[in-house]
């Protein structure tokens, strides 16, 4: 018989967690779908589409870089299998009165929790294959969000990339550009209200995709947003299936279309941070990439944004231009990001470039011997740009984080 210390099944309005003193930490939405999951040192995340990702460092090695990868087919199976043990296991221990329960915050009751734990028991292997097939018949592959975005709940009120010729950049090589109609809107809407049910009270924010929505015409967009504030509650508390806020990606060159007030009126709608690739500060090294715009155009569309009242996410590649840009690209992303009239709700995401096999980026860089950065390389001109960062005030100063996009799954 287990120790009852040694079980805990721990409960909040939106989640539900199994920890077993120590060997793994499980956690579900209230569909009792697994999101996340921790083990041996190894922590593993779902995404809704199926995917799972796992991540860890090697042990002993500190300070080795943080492994990522993507769970195979059959080592997925696996991996499920062993969570459909555990979960029966555990439910069955709860039900002979071996496992502590504890609750967090209002909402959820003892037969709320019975049932919830029921829920659990359908999910075995099966049902996940079922869930992959129904989130793909709701969403075309979700490519990248931004790292605070990763728990939103994506809308993708357009599809794929308007421009599509970054060099560096296959998000979006799968599928063409277009916006959605207003009733491919709604549907969409329904359709993944439908595919999330009573699960949606995880995710607090929504985030317009896929790459650059931005990109959608004023007067468009604004009929989009009313059609999200007709099917969803906006609260900024955490009040039971209300959203905090939306959110999207935009470039340079999209952004310039949009003017100030244009920007004031997303706000106006519950817009609330928009996510800009500026990528480098350094003009010649976009055009190398063939990244469009210019440093000066992302200053001047991240000065209308805050203009707006809005926050902004400004992203750059760590590594990009390789060896041959390394100190262009110091200097002159430092030069814009220290213009930018950033604050403390704002984010600087240092994003270091993964090449991808076969791709024009690595083609090019091979053309002109441009060597790529090594780690320890990586590494340092992370520290070189937040070295050169100045701020107003070190309480204004915005969040600079390490964006891993390897680590992204949705
Ligand atoms: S980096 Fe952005 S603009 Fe460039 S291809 Fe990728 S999604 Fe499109």
């Amino acid at each position: 018989m287990r120790n009852a210390s040694d079980l805990v099944i721990s409960v909040k309005p939106h989640s539900l967690s199994i920890m077993d003193d120590g060997r793994f930490v499980l956690s579900f939405d209230r569909a009792g779908r697994l999101y996340t999951a921790y083990r041996e040192g190894r922590t593993f995340v779902r995404g809704l589409s199926g995917t799972v990702v796992e991540k860890w460092h090697e042990q002993g090695e500190p300070e080795a870089p943080k492994q990522v990868r993507v769970l195979a087919e059959e080592e997925k199976r696996a991996f499920l299998t062993q969570l459909w043990s555990d979960v029966q296991t555990t439910i069955a221990a709860f039900r002979r009165g071996d496992a502590r329960v504890q609750f967090f915050g209002g909402g959820v009751s003892a037969s709320d929790l019975d049932r919830w734990l029921e829920r659990l028991l359908a999910w075995d292997v099966q049902a996940y294959a079922r869930d992959e097939e129904r989130f793909l018949s709701v969403y075309k592959p979700v490519s990248i969000l931004p790292p605070d975005q990763y728990l939103a709940l994506v809308l993708q009120v357009t599809e794929g990339c308007h421009w599509n010729k970054c060099t560096f950049c296959d998000f979006y090589r799968d599928r063409r550009f277009r916006i959605k109609t207003d009733e491919e809107v709604r549907r969409h809407i329904a359709a993944v209200r439908e595919f999330l049910g009573d699960s949606i009270t995880l995710r607090r924010s929504l985030f317009l995709a896929d790459a650059n929505a931005l990109i959608i015409p004023q007067e468009r967009l604004l009929r989009i947003l009313e059609i999200i504030h007709e099917s969803f509650v906006f609260d900024e508390r955490r009040v039971e299936g209300a959203f905090e806020g939306i959110y999207s990606f935009l470039d340079a060159y999209s952004g310039m279309r949009r003017t100030t007030e244009d920007f004031a009126a997303l706000r106006e709608r519950r817009v609330k941070r928009l996510y800009l690739g500026v990528e480098s500060g350094h003009d010649e090294l976009l055009r190398f990439v063939n990244k469009p715009g210019t440093a000066r155009e992302a200053l001047e569309v991240v000065s209308r944004i805050k203009a707006a009242g809005l926050a902004v996410g400004v992203i750059i590649l760590v590594g990009l231009g390789g060896e041959a840009f390394f100190d262009s690209h110091v200097r002159e992303t430092i030069a814009v990001l220290n213009e930018m009239p950033l604050g403390r709700e704002d984010i600087i995401y240092l994003s270091p470039l993964y090449i991808h096999p076969g791709s024009d980026y690595e083609e090019k860089a091979r053309a002109f011997h441009i060597r790529a950065l090594a780690p320890h390389e990586v590494k340092r001109q992370i520290h070189l740009i937040r070295e050169g960062l100045r701020f107003a005030s070190s309480v204004e100063r915005p969040r600079i984080s390490i964006y891993d996009v390897r680590e992204f799954v949705y």
